[in-house]
């Protein structure tokens, strides 16, 4: 695998073409294996975002009036560079965000699926169609873009929770801008680059980089019809807040406090793998990593001492490096944030059987390191329970059965995800139909919703009524129009006062 080592100032991609935009302002981009700053990142001025939305707006009609099998084709061949390029891609996501990159690969193969998902958007638009409604009148609905929509993007998937948004939207004919994360923002300029190899017109696509003004921009321009947010939930809940006051449809995906539940029958082997991969891969810088393990009933030390095991066996390094299984956290304010949470545990008085905090990688001393953590006896008052930690941190809690552990999930405010290792069927469909989650694994670890089921949590891990794509994507990036249609001579009878109905 070849490392990413571009030293250049990433700017924005407007109207087809990659540019520095109007403003000076920089940020650093580091590269967290190493802990050295690997480039700069341009953020948006006011200016830029304006000019991207521009860009959009003027290629709106051309692209929304584009048959959408000629939209889909555009989309096979993005694929097809996609899956050229997806080494390259993943390589630039490992140099930016720290993860190892096997995952890379991995979150590039499931931004792919949607991107699959999207080239069938030609049946999906499909309308309903009533014959004879009433005597000589028919009725159809159809789907119809809005127009310019955005996406604001997190660090932690700089491929996949963008293809996520655009793919579907464009599919449905749409154009859009995207704002990534400024912690990695390489990945989306390089998407915006195969986008215009496979003959994408034009301003449809466009990146813009930066900080909240760049985000306060698009919720405030008039010309923005809708939003897609995925990051931490306070500002998800800004963002559907700011949204609704300026008339935007938004789904405002935020964060998580994912638990997986060990019932005394489950296989305890495929237990302890789904911890350790859950809990510590991507250094539990997923929406959907496990941060909570629910023990119940006297199951609890015998997971306890083999994840502990495991936990310290962790080899932890290099994302480049082909045996790392976990690499570096992504800033030195995440690496200290997620150490800070280590000492409020400790402070609280839950027991710390593994301690990550000061992992040192040789050759690596800068990076921003931590090595796996584990918690047991962790009890639902302590913050390391109700706050999302972000960092490969583990909290065990001990519950005497099934119900106190469906109680204790459901009392916390994220629904992100949840999974139920058990090998009793009935005690799995009871856990499927009581948990308050959006997404839910029975003995899977982390049930990310394949392309066509679409992705959302619930609670305070998704603000909005539509998930992320699937057929909820093509609905929130669609609106529904109905046509009544009548040619008969009907329609010499006269003016009618009462309410239609059907004749
Ligand atoms: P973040 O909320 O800090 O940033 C997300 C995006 O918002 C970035 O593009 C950032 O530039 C922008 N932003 C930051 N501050 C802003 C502000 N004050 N106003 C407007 N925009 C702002 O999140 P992050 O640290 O990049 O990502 C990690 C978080 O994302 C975690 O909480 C994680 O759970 C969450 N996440 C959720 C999902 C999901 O599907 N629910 C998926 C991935 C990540």
């Amino acid at each position: 695998m070849q490392a990413y080592a571009d030293t250049s100032t990433v700017g924005h991609f407007i109207d087809g073409k990659a540019t520095p935009g109007q403003g000076a302002q920089t940020r650093e981009v580091f590269n967290p294996a190493l802990g050295t700053v690997a480039r700069h990142v341009r953020l948006a001025t006011e200016q830029d975002v304006n000019d991207a939305v521009s860009a959009a707006r003027r290629a709106f009609p051309k692209w929304a009036d584009t048959p959408p099998i000629r939209r889909s084709r555009i989309l096979f061949k993005f694929l097809e560079l996609m899956n050229a390029h997806r080494d390259t891609l993943a390589a630039i996501i490992t140099a930016e965000h720290g993860k190892v990159f096997s995952d890379a690969q991995g979150e590039v193969a499931r931004g792919i699926d949607i991107i699959e998902f999207a080239c069938g958007a030609p049946q999906l638009l499909k309308g309903d169609y009533t014959d004879q409604v009433s005597t000589g009148i028919d009725n159809w609905t159809l789907r119809q873009p809005l127009g310019v929509v955005a996406g604001v993007t997190p660090f932690n998937f700089p491929c996949m929770v963008p293809c996520w948004m655009f793919p579907v939207a464009l599919a449905a004919g749409n154009t859009f801008v995207l704002k990534p994360s400024e912690r990695d923002p390489s990945a989306a300029v390089f998407m915006a680059d195969l986008l215009r190899q496979a003959g994408l017109p034009d301003g449809v696509f466009n990146v813009v980089q930066g900080d909240k003004l760049a985000v306060d921009t698009l919720i405030a321009h008039p010309d923005v019809m809708a939003l897609s947010f995925v990051g931490s939930t306070p500002i998800a809940q800004s963002i559907y807040e700011r949204g609704a006051q300026f008339g935007k449809r938004v789904q405002a995906l935020g964060g998580a406090k994912n638990h997986l539940v060990v019932m005394p029958d489950a296989n305890v082997d495929q237990a302890v793998d789904a911890l350790i991969g859950a809990a510590y891969g991507s250094a539990g810088e997923r929406c959907m990593a496990i941060s909570v393990a629910v023990l119940v009933g006297d199951i609890g030390d015998e997971i306890v001492s083999r994840v502990a095991r495991r936990a310290r066996e962790l080899v932890v390094k290099d994302g480049m490096q082909a045996d790392a299984e976990m690499g570096p956290v992504v800033t030195r304010e995440a690496l200290q944030r997620i150490e800070g949470y280590i000492g409020i545990g400790v402070e609280e008085g839950a027991r710390l059987v593994v301690d990550g905090r000061g992992y040192r990688v040789p050759g690596r001393e800068e990076g921003f390191f931590t090595g796996a953590t584990l918690f047991d006896h962790v009890r639902p008052e302590m913050r390391i329970y109700q706050e999302e930690i972000f960092g490969p941190v583990l909290a065990c809690v001990r519950v005497p059965d099934l119900s106190s552990a469906i109680d204790l999930i459901n009392d916390h405010a994220f629904g992100n995800g949840v999974s139920c290792y058990t090998s009793d069927g009935g005690a799995a469909r009871e856990f499927g139909r009581r948990i308050q989650v959006g997404m839910v694994g029975i003995n899977v670890p982390i049930p990310v919703p394949m392309a066509w089921h679409g992705f959302g949590g619930w609670k305070k891990s998704l603000f909005g009524d539509m998930h992320a794509y699937g057929e909820e994507g093509i609905r929130f990036y669609t609106k529904q129009k109905s046509i009544m249609q009548r040619w008969s001579p009907s329609i010499e009878k006269g003016a009618e006062f009462a309410m239609p109905t059907a004749k």
